[in-house]
């Protein structure tokens, strides 16, 4: 999904109260441990010009289940229940471990 495809997508919710300005959606995108880039696309504005926009996508390698998405998401975005039980791992993230595991998801997949 372009970072247009995720602005139409979130003022299709009901629940999202202000769509983030293109701009601001590149940033967040990018910032996102949980998003990967996956290849561009050419997009032609109202104008005509064509610009190359980067397709984002969830880093499946990362999250392979709906469920595992909460073990990746980082301090700041987590709910105060998330944060209680939140741990540092070796790899110094902090982040709420699968059950049974003493290491992030990022570490679990990675080895
Ligand atoms: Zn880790």
């Amino acid at each position: 999904m372009t970072k247009e495809g995720v602005a139409e997508k979130l003022s299709s919710e009901k629940n999202v109260r202000a769509v983030p300005s293109p701009h601001s959606l590149s940033a967040l995108l990018s910032k996102n441990p949980q998003i990967i880039p996956v290849g561009s696309e050419m997009v032609e504005n109202a104008v005509g010009t064509k610009a190359k926009h980067l397709v984002y996508d969830i880093d499946r390698t990362l999250i392979q289940h709906r469920d595992e998405i909460v073990y990746t998401r980082s301090l700041t975005v987590m709910t105060p229940k998330q944060r209680a039980v939140a741990e540092q791992c070796v790899c110094g993230k902090i982040r709420v471990f699968p059950p049974e595991t003493k290491m992030c998801l990022h570490c679990i997949r990675k080895g």
